[in-house]
């Protein structure tokens, strides 16, 4: 009997540590899909970096570019709240700004040499690690939503010029005329900047990117990266890419690992800045690979990156990224930065010049 009794009890004991396994077992699994649930998400802009200072913005013009960023921001904060995806927050909150003139992207675009619009636009999926992009489309108004397309429906990646709004018309978006792009703004700078080059080549002297009046000729263009309530992320960036452009130039914009890169296994982002030199750094990569291969911080990542190895090329710029907890970066080594952040909470920030 006694004997009877011990083995109950053993056994009474096992099941009900065996249980005790099962329940924290679950309860892992429950904080995990919690976790993988947690309503935590985010959005993070850019309108472009560059030579921007206080003493050269009067009030209104400050007003309007922080009223348009909060808009656009708003746009894609209210999809995130809603449950939309990362992406639709991204190309609708990229929509705002390409159809405003403020940013160097669709109807803000700066001119070519010859006095023409060709924009640029890439996103990417940190889910699926698919990506869609466009450069030297000319009738596109909204190229993010082109991006888009070439993305879902075709086998491709990039697609450029008069093939890329071939691909455009089937999928049904409207072609706009160039006439749209066109703004007084836009325009003048392109002669400025001829007139500059043409006194410096009458001098008999080289024409200078490194010249602050050309070199800043580049910067205006607009990105967005977000984490949706799946923990998914995306990125897009848009631009009409810099002024006085030739010979059907690409910047870094349209170029999947230079302008744009997301990946859910570390991070989201956009970049601008002087193409050629983001292209050579590969700088939206090169971030979220430092994360995924040496465990850094998006922050740590972003500023080796954008403070270290651009600068170190000679180029300039800044990125806006999240990463997959929803941390933040808004890095630039330019002397502003049209930016903007909104979390969870809907608590806003919005930037334009440096600290
Ligand atoms: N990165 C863009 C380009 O080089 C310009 C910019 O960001 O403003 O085309």
């Amino acid at each position: 009997m006694k004997q009877i009794l011990t083995l109950l009890i053993v056994f009474f004991v096992l099941f009900s540590c065996k249980n005790e396994n099962n329940t924290s077992e679950n309860s892992d699994k429950l904080t995990q899909k919690e976790q993988k649930t947690d309503p935590s998400f985010g959005i993070v802009i850019h309108g472009g970096a560059g030579t921007i200072l206080k003493k050269n913005m009067s009030d209104s013009l400050e007003k309007a570019y922080k009223a348009k960023l909060k808009k656009a921001i708003t746009v894609g904060h209210t999809i995130l709240k809603n449950g939309g995806t990362a992406m639709e927050a991204v190309t609708k909150t990229i929509n705002v700004m390409e159809n405003s003139p403020l940013f160097n992207a669709g109807k803000g675009a700066v001119f070519t040499h010859e006095e023409t619009n060709e924009l640029d636009a890439s996103v990417m999926d940190g889910a699926t690690l698919n990506a869609g992009a466009v450069a030297g489309v000319t009738h596109i108004k909204n190229p993010i939503d082109l991006a888009l397309s070439v993305m879902n429906n075709s086998p491709h990646v990039l697609l450029s010029g008069k093939g890329a709004e071939r691909f455009a018309e089937e999928q049904g978006i409207k072609l706009v005329d160039p006439s749209y792009f066109y703004t007084e703004k836009r325009f003048q700078s392109l002669q400025r900047i001829k007139d500059r080059e043409k006194a410096e080549l009458d001098h008999d002297s080289k024409v200078s990117f490194t010249d602050p009046f050309i070199k800043d000729s580049k910067f205006g263009t607009v990105g967005c990266a977000a984490l949706d309530k799946n923990g998914n992320l995306a990125a897009g960036t848009s631009t009409g890419g810099m002024t006085n452009k030739r010979w059907n130039r690409i910047g870094d914009a349209p170029i999947i690992g230079a302008g744009t890169y997301a990946n859910n296994a570390t991070c989201a982002v956009s970049s601008t800045g002087w193409g050629e030199y983001f292209i050579r750094a590969m700088v939206a990569h090169d971030i979220s690979a430092m994360m995924e291969y040496k465990g850094v911080t998006l922050q740590e990542a972003a500023e080796e990156v954008i403070q270290k190895k651009v600068p170190e090329l000679g180029g300039d710029g800044g990125i806006i990224a999240i990463d997959k907890d929803g941390n933040v970066s808004m890095e630039f080594n330019t002397a502003g930065m049209y930016r903007a952040h909104m979390n969870a909470n809907g608590d806003l920030k919005i930037g334009i010049y440096g600290e």
